[in-house]
Parts: C-alpha cells; structure tokens; sequence
C-alpha cells in the first residue's frame, strides 16, 4: 500500500475520503482548535475529516490562543456572536433552549470546538484567556459514543465528529441553523471504523490487535478516569454525576 499522505484530509493517499466529501453549508460557523498531540496520536484525524465536511468551518493548530491572528480575529468581530462549546456550570444547553435566535441578533453563530482529550483542552483553556472568557455553550447528546476504535471510557464522551453531529442536531432544533446532511459525518464516522476495524483483524496489516475490540455497549464503566489515558473532552451529558463543575470539571 502507498505510504503517500493526502495532506488535505491526512490519510494515507490510497484510502483518502476527499472524493466522498461534500462540505456542507451551515449558518454557524465552526472553529477546531486541535492540540498538536492530537494531530500526532489521532490518526484517523476525525477533527480534520470534520472541518472537510462543513463548508463554514476551519481548523487551526495550537496550544494557546490569544495570538492567533485568525482566532482573535474571530472573537474580536462585532459581527460574530463567538461561544466556546465546552461542558461547565453556567454554559447554555442547546437542548434545554438556553440559545434563541433572538439571542444572535443579526450576529453570526461562531463555534470554537477543542480538539484534544479533556487534560489537553484544560491546558488550551489555561494559556488562552481569550477563550475562557467566552460565553459557553453545551448540548445533551441524543445517543452514546458510537466510537469502538478508542475505547470511550464513560458514556457520554464523543469525538469531535460526534460531538459536532449532536451539536448540528441541537441546532437544527433550536431553529439556528439546518442540517441537510445528517448522514454525512456519521457514515463517514462508521467508514472509517470499518476500516479500522478490518486493519485489527488482519495480521498482515499495520494496527493488527490479538486482542479484538469489544463493543461500545460491552465494555465495563471505569470508576474513575484513572484507567483512561485519553479520556475525551466531550462530555456534554448534563445528568447529576457528569455534570461538570466548571473548568475543573472531568470527563468522569
Ligand atoms: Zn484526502
């Protein structure tokens, strides 16, 4: 197989998905800030596979963000109506209908999403005190991590693409933005699990596991993170032991 990387969507050349891509409009604007490690360490690149899907969206790498031209350039626009979707006391809940239109005005709905697990986005959060000041924004998820391939440790973590499927949804329901293409990020999202999938079964092949993958609904609740390495950011359930309790808030 070609080694050869498509640098748009960042797998390998022979397996890009470019062609299968259409980039959805959207009347939100959406923002990825992906941490560095999550570029090295996620390899199916979900963020990246997200930002492609959505024709209003755009994706900037770092850790901190206060002198990031683009981002700043964002928050500081009058026209925008900048939120960071982040789970925490006192953030909107979408589906509770804590965000009207009338809220926006003639403003555009800007989302800034974080791409990295919930200890690397703590540290964004940390160096950016231009982001920790924005408005938050969070939603309840309509459905469980569909993701097998990483081992979601608690119910309720999505990845970046689930999360920003759950958040188009609860947009949709708001009546601020549609969504014609739900069945875009998840067929996209299950593709490329099957092909994960088939990977771990193949000996032959680079990401071959002797141990398979056991099912979403399988796996045993952790007590705590402890055990999960890379717990995800996207805890966005606001049930009374996930509720979160502001920055320090965790995944678990
Ligand atoms: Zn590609």
């Amino acid at each position: 197989m070609s080694r050869e990387t498509c640098y748009r969507c960042f797998w390998p050349k022979s397996l890009c998905w470019c062609p299968s891509i259409t980039a959805m409009p959207s009347r939100t604007r959406f923002v990825f800030l992906m941490h560095p490690k999550e570029f090295k360490h996620e390899k199916a690149a979900t963020g990246r596979l997200t930002h492609l899907c959505l024709a209003q969206s755009e994706i900037h790498m770092g850790v901190g963000f206060d002198i990031h031209e683009s981002v700043q350039a964002l928050i500081n626009d009058p026209r925008n109506f900048p939120m960071l979707v982040y789970p925490s006391a006192g953030a909107r809940n979408l589906s509770k209908g804590d965000l009207q239109a009338a809220d926006l005005g003639e403003r555009q709905l800007v989302v800034f999403l974080l791409d990295a697990t919930w200890s690397l986005a703590k540290k964004m959060l940390r160096l950016s005190p231009s982001l920790q000041r924005l408005p938050r924004l969070m939603f309840t998820p309509s459905a469980p991590s569909r993701y097998i391939i990483k081992q979601q440790p608690v119910e309720g973590c999505l990845s970046t693409l689930e999360a920003t499927h759950e958040l188009l949804l609860a947009l949709q329901r708001s009546g601020l933005d549609d969504y014609p293409m739900p069945e875009q990020l998840l067929g996209l999202f299950a593709r490329m699990q099957d092909y994960q999938l088939t990977c771990a079964r193949d000996p032959s092949r680079e990401g071959y596991r002797r141990k398979a993958y056991s099912a979403p609904a399988d796996r045993i609740r952790p007590q705590d993170s402890t055990g999960a390495r890379r717990t995800r950011l996207f805890n966005l359930s606001d049930s009374p032991q996930n509720r979160p309790t502001g920055l320090g808030g965790s995944c678990t």
